[in-house]
């Protein structure tokens, strides 16, 4: 292992952090807010905690706190840390995402989401037991660090102790440090190395394949010690595939050449992917340096763009794309689209590979879909996301009025409204927007309000025990296991778990037999399940359950009475309902927008379609597909509350089905 042998005191020293070191800790000293800018790979996320704690920002026995917009970076970084100060992961130095707290009555330095510190707020107003905070990767604008920004603005008034230091990539500062009234801004000096950029000259039909063909030439055609290759693509599915895709063309290259017959033959090179949703000890490969007669291909979301830095990359193979949420706050529908990504974030990809020596980013898009196509600017989450959770967040922090929130950027009006309805229809505000009891309960779960109110009504339903499982299970990603080899042989496997009125109750059976089966990992490599999806899926059903304890709600079972569970559901979710409008073929209600069931739907292809349906959420591609989606009575979308245009011509489940 590298990382042993590596002396961490001497490449501390070797960070451009590390000339200004003094410098900083004086800045810090002589103001409550500061803005330090640096480019990635500076030092910054690993460097400025242990410098405040060696100089004694936890003497009194406060913390330092470090958020990350990403959950991987938090983790992976605060790892990182405890290498270098030569303590336990969890005890000195820990981390706090959601679900997952590896922390301790010891800690004195901890990396946390934005999210974690933003709930910790609803605790303590004032956060008393940090001496300092770090507000690292502002440039990202995640939605939960402007919140966090914001909330600061009171939080220093009351608390002249706190410090707070935000950091920045390269783009946007002024901004912060304008709105902290012109907090000082420092640049930590930085050395980089040229880049070549490289267009396309047509746009690619597939990016999967042209990243692929790009990946193959580079490999086969420049020394192997020359340097690592870097690929940022959308998201896992997309990873996955080019990853397969390469070891599939190398091989056969490699048969040819060297008359090897499978790819684990192959031993001058290894392809890592890196999302989100990979276990950690997959995610830590991509640190450990290679050796020189191997080659690291890593295939990244854009994570790798500024969040985690990754040693020795000399080619940077850039799809221009990445996976982002879009909200159309007029009718309110949140989703995922694979959207172009801006200038700016251009311009960090093809940094990365210029760290450590002078390098080549390949774009896979025309100059001219560069200037046209592409924002400068990222838009900032706040500005394209729905935004209820926030509003409950601060109606719970009592901002009585959200629309003279000091935000940075200020989200359009439109969505403050459409998500100041939402939770009014869904009985988290009365009439004068106040904060009921059961939004004060809803904001108690670190869930979206519509999972939360779905859990306080199974209470009363009956059926907590089911939808506890459900909304653990929706809050995991990839529940089932698709290997693109075998393919229709993992469909099948899936489709045997199906309960055919709904994708909801699908996940109870997949969790309820996991559990017959005692949790067995073999089982689920049998039927093709993530067994770690489950682990976790279960380790967050735990803490909900803690959650739900400490409001006193009671766990009761339904005895699988599964139109109670549906209905639950239904209360949650009305405003995401869908009726269908031919073969097929389902209309959105509150929009109009025609809609379809996505293909890995349990009601997908049932020759008997249900007349209505709710939907947990929307993807946006060529099409809209409804994913995870449930069959409901017309009758229990109009007790929710629901206004539907045409009430008179609505049958019940019975009349329009009769089975
Ligand atoms: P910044 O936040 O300014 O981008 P970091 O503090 O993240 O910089 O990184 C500083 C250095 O530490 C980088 O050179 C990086 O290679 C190294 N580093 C960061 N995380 C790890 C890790 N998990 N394993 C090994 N090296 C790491
Ligand atoms: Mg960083």
């Amino acid at each position: 292992d590298q990382e042993t042998t590596e002396d961490v005191e001497e490449t501390r020293k070797s960070l451009p952090v590390y000339k200004v070191r003094s410098q900083l800790l004086q800045l810090i000293r002589e103001n409550q807010v500061m803005i330090i800018i640096g480019e990635t790979g500076s030092g910054k996320t690993t460097q400025l905690a242990q410098y405040l704690y060696e100089d004694g920002f936890c003497n009194d026995g406060r913390l330092i706190g470090c958020t990350q917009p990403r959950r991987v970076a938090a983790m992976s970084v605060a790892k990182r840390v405890s290498t270098e100060m030569h303590v336990e992961l969890g005890q000195e130095v820990g981390y706090s995402i959601r679900f997952e707290d590896l922390t301790s009555p010891n800690t004195l330095i901890k990396y946390m989401t934005d999210g974690i510190l933003l709930r910790e707020t609803l605790l303590d107003d004032t956060l008393e037991k940090y001496s300092c905070i770090i507000i690292d990767e502002a440039h990202e604008r995640s939605l939960n660090t402007d919140v966090l920004m914001g909330i600061f603005k009171t939080v220093l008034k009351k608390r002249t102790d706190l410090k707070i230091i935000i950091t920045s990539a390269t783009m946007n500062a002024s901004k912060f440090s304008n709105f902290f009234g012109k907090a000082p801004l420092f640049t930590i000096p930085g050395r980089t190395f040229p880049v070549q950029v490289i267009y396309s000259k047509f746009p690619p039909e597939d990016y999967v394949e042209a990243a692929v063909t790009e990946t193959v030439k580079i490999h086969l055609s420049t020394p192997i010690d020359s340097g690592d290759i870097l690929i940022f693509m959308t998201g896992q599915e997309d990873i996955e595939t080019t990853c397969d895709v390469i070891k599939e063309k190398l091989l056969q290259v490699y048969i040819k050449k060297y008359g090897i017959s499978k790819f684990s033959e192959i031993n001058d090179l290894e392809i890592l992917p890196i999302y989100s949703a990979l276990p950690a000890h997959i995610q830590s490969r991509i640190f450990r340096s290679t050796d020189n007669n191997k080659r690291k291909i890593v295939v990244a979301t854009n994570i790798a763009e500024t969040s985690l830095t990754i040693a020795g990359i000399r080619y940077v193979i850039d799809t221009g794309l990445s996976k982002l949420k879009v909200y159309n706050p007029k009718i309110g529908l949140d989703s995922l689209a694979i959207t172009p990504i801006a200038q700016a974030n251009a311009n960090q990809r093809s940094g990365r590979a210029g760290r450590t020596g002078p390098g080549i980013a390949y774009r896979l898009y025309t100059e001219e879909s560069f200037d046209d196509d592409m924002y400068v600017q990222a838009i900032p989450e706040i500005q394209r996301t729905n935004l209820s959770n926030t509003v409950l967040l601060l109606k719970s922090l009592s901002v009585s009025d959200v629309l003279k929130f000091p935000f940075i950027d200020p989200p359009p009006l439109q969505t403050l409204l459409t998500s100041l309805y939402e939770l009014w229809s869904n009985g988290a505000l009365d009439n004068k927007g106040c904060l009921t009891p059961l939004g004060k309960e809803m904001a108690k779960f670190p869930l979206q309000p519509s999972l939360s109110k779905i859990l306080l009504v199974s209470a009363q339903n009956g059926c907590s025990e089911e939808m506890l499982t459900i909304v653990s299970m929706l809050s995991v990603p990839q529940v089932f296991h698709r290997p693109n080899e075998r393919q229709e042989e993992s469909d099948l496997a899936r489709s045997r778990f199906f309960i055919p009125e709904s994708d909801h109750l699908s996940l109870l059976n997949v969790y309820g037999q996991w559990r017959n089966n005692n949790f067995s990992s073999s089982w689920c490599k049998k039927h093709f399940l993530q067994y770690k999806s489950l682990v976790r899926a279960h380790d967050i059903r735990t803490q909900l359950a803690t959650v739900m304890e400490k409001q006193g709600i009671q766990l009761v079972s339904s005895g699988s009475d599964w139109n109670i569970i549906r209905k639950c559901i239904c209360v949650g979710f009305s405003h995401q309902a869908a009726k269908i409008s031919g073969l097929g073929k389902y209309i959105h209600l509150r929009t109009g927008m025609d809609v379809q069931i996505h293909p890995t739907s349990a009601l997908f292809g049932l020759g008997d379609l249900p007349p209505y349906v709710v939907y947990h959420e929307l993807l946006m591609t060529s099409k809209e597909y409804l994913c995870c989606v449930t069959s409901v009575d017309p009758f229990w979308l109009m007790e929710s509350g629901f206004l539907l245009y045409d009430i008179r011509r609505m049958k019940t489940d019975k009349e329009m089905n009769p089975r």
